[in-house]
């Protein structure tokens, strides 16, 4: 967007008619004194008499929607110029897309009477490429209906809705249904719900939240930018953030757990990419930045960071090749678990890291200037760079560059360690090793160290430079046990050996194979095919499908789904799982010590091929063929976990985990008998929820 240029106001008066898909629109356009616009709208919507000094000047098809363009010749001090135009909007939804368990079928725009939804590229009003608007949005709806835009809502004497906002924004929505409204004050915040239907309890569940994370992100990051936070429902599964609202689908909101966490991730939103906005030349920084505020610090505040950061990283690690990968400066909005991994993941990653070197304190003190200097301005990786290394607090020369433009990730190994009693204590000698191609990255690696018979492990952080460096230590006591990186604070591509075998692993291979069991019932084996086709489809990875009876042994080179509680090679992957406790006894499958018949439950277990640790080795051990479709659907979303139990035909997930890690590489025994790692320092999350109002 143009920096520096004048922002244009838009005085909308709209008129709905949902049943015959129409608007009707009188926009007084204000902006800058005989400056020549050129201005976009939605080619279905047609310019009533229009001012002679307004001419269409082209037709393009290349946007979401068909579009026309027209020029405004504006007098030398002209400022303002009035349209009235109408016409249909109905573009539809796009079909789901099932590769991918983040996505969400699409609108262009849609007037129907389900529901009105309408964005900046449906080009329901006059739009002006790269430019900021400020707007009043008065309404017209059929009885019961309601509008919902951005900012503040007014309610005229006759009933008439208007929306309100002064401040810089990137483009106007519309959103309309037959809602039920509920609000209530959150400070000098108005926290609001808009519903399809009556639901007080539910409407009241949101408001107490928003209310408590508005509080909690006003003290942490400033006062949020807008006069409201509403939850708006929409009537397709979405779960879209807009400036002082956001628009979920009907599941979506009744989901309990949604209440922390994609809740407050789009409340977090309107710091980042809703206020200060996201200049995407420079690589879409606010999603990593939302994540880590809202997703990495409620794991924080519930103790359970560690296996955050470990999952985001094995996600990078499983589907990230070398062939998906890119830098952050590219990436603008995910589309595949590989762009999530490095957009979402990757950037929180950096974050965490930046905070790490600065301390709490510091970080937040840049994130709240970094807030007060942008709001309302669009800003990049660059300017967030300035910010942080005018704090004056560290060092950051080279850290955004290299996180930011390099492509991939560190590998780390320990190479050496040696240890010698002297006479004030004793010295570890750590030799740690970059393996990755190119440059050695600029790290700050966090050891651990157990010494004998103390409590607490010492804690401390090593510069590194080169690929191979030469770390030394001085202890009071005798080292047992050293471990690198042991929170996983580093943004790294983990070894194999750190992580616990997962779906994941399996979902992100490029070669699949699918072996099918011959010897199943023909209704669990026709129920296979139609579930192999379909994944045959939906994925990017090549994909293979075999019977059982028609292979001598598995392939190396791949990846390998075992298909039935039947399937031949079974005992290859109970022999991988030996020492998980995993056992196949009389045609049922032994887990956790329970067990379990495929033909009535579905097990899922992840491994590793034997010897091999680049491939992975997942069993679907279910023969229930009802339950097979729903399985296909639900596995992607359990992707982190090793094993599943399903039951039923829906089928309802009853147990899941993930193996624990028997041998990092990136611990290191120094005793004769394995010890566990002593206790490290305690770590705070960078804010607190306050209690609930009531
Ligand atoms: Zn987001």
């Amino acid at each position: 967007m143009g920096q520096g240029e004048s922002v244009i106001h838009h005085d909308l008066d709209v008129r709905l008619h949902p049943g015959d898909h129409r608007l009707d629109v009188t926009d007084r356009i204000r902006f800058t004194a005989g400056e020549s616009l050129v201005f976009y709208l939605n080619a279905a919507l047609t310019l009533e008499a229009p001012p002679d000094n307004v001419e269409l000047v082209s037709q393009e098809t290349n946007g979401a929607v068909p579009a026309k363009a027209y020029r405004i010749s504006a007098a030398p001090d002209q400022t303002t110029l009035t349209l009235r135009y109408s016409g249909l909007i109905d573009h539809g939804l796009s079909e789901e897309a099932t590769e991918y368990a983040g996505s969400f079928p699409q609108s262009a725009g849609v007037i129907a009477d389900e529901g009105v939804f309408l964005a900046g590229s449906s080009l329901w009003y006059p739009h002006v490429e790269g430019r900021y608007v400020s707007f009043t949005l008065n309404t017209v709806v059929p009885a019961r209906w309601q509008t919902v835009s951005q900012g503040a809502r007014q309610l005229a004497d006759d009933g008439r809705v208007s929306w309100r906002e002064r401040h810089a924004q990137e483009e106007i929505y519309l959103i309309a249904a037959p809602f039920h409204v509920y609000s209530r004050p959150a400070g000098r915040v108005q926290a609001m719900a808009f519903l399809r239907a009556e639901d007080t309890a539910l409407a009241d569940r949101y408001l107490e939240v928003t209310a408590q994370y508005l509080a909690m992100y006003n003290r942490l990051l400033g006062p949020y930018p807008y006069t409201k936070f509403a939850l708006v429902e929409n009537f397709w599964e979405t779960g879209y953030g807009m400036p002082s609202f956001t628009l979920l689908g009907p599941t979506v909101i009744r989901l309990p757990f949604i209440l922390h966490s994609s809740y407050p991730h789009e409340i977090v939103h309107n710091w980042w990419g809703n206020s200060v906005y996201v200049d995407y030349r420079q690589g879409n920084w606010a999603e990593g930045l939302t994540s880590y505020l809202a997703d990495h610090l409620i794991q924080q505040q519930r103790g359970t960071a560690l296996i955050f950061r470990r999952n985001l990283l094995q996600h990078y690690a499983d589907f990230v090749s070398e062939g998906r990968d890119f830098p952050l400066a590219e990436f603008t909005a995910r589309h595949s678990s590989s762009s999530e991994a490095v957009g979402y993941g990757k950037t929180q990653m950096l974050f965490h890291m930046l905070r790490q070197r600065l301390g709490d304190e510091a970080f937040v003190r840049g994130l709240r200037r970094f807030y007060r200097q942008y709001q309302f301005k669009q800003a990049g990786f660059a300017e967030l760079a300035e910010v942080f290394q005018g704090l004056d607090e560290a060092d950051l020369s080279g850290f955004f560059e290299q996180w930011v433009q390099r492509t991939g990730a560190p590998e780390l190994q320990v190479k050496t360690v040696e240890t010698a009693e002297q006479d004030d204590g004793w010295r570890l000698t750590v030799v740690l090793q970059q393996q990755q191609p190119g440059a050695a990255y600029r790290m700050s690696v966090p050891l651990a160290v157990t010494l004998k018979g103390v409590e607490q492990a010492v804690q401390t952080r090593v510069e590194m430079k080169q690929k191979q460096q030469a770390f030394s230590l001085r202890l009071d006591a005798k080292p047992m046990r050293l471990d690198v990186d042991p929170q996983f604070d580093l943004f790294r591509r983990l070894s194999r050996a750190e992580i616990p075998p997962a779906l994941s692993q399996a979902f992100g291979a490029e070669r699949v194979l699918l072996v099918l069991p011959a010897a199943a019932a023909a209704e669990t084996r026709a129920a296979y095919e139609t579930l192999a086709a379909s994944w045959r489809q939906g994925q990017s990875a090549e994909v293979d499908v075999r019977y059982d009876d028609t292979l001598i042994s598995l392939p190396d080179d791949r990846t390998v789904w075992l298909l039935g509680g039947a399937n031949r090679f079974a005992p290859v992957l109970v022999a991988a799982l030996a020492e998980q406790g995993v056992e196949q006894r009389d045609g049922q499958v032994v887990l956790n010590q329970r067990h379990f018949d495929p033909a009535r439950d579905a097990v899922v277990l992840a491994a590793r091929r034997a010897g091999d640790n680049a491939h992975a080795l997942v069993w679907l051990a279910a023969d229930r063929a009802a339950a097979l479709p729903g399985l296909a659907r639900k596995l992607p979303h359990y992707r982190k976990y090793s094993y599943l139990v399903f039951s039923g035909d829906e089928p309802t997930n009853e147990l899941k985990g993930q193996w624990p890690v028997i041998a990092s590489p990136m611990t290191v025994r120094l005793a004769e008998q394995p010890i566990p790692m002593a206790q490290l320092e305690s770590r705070q999350a960078l804010a607190q929820l306050p209690t609930a109002s009531r």
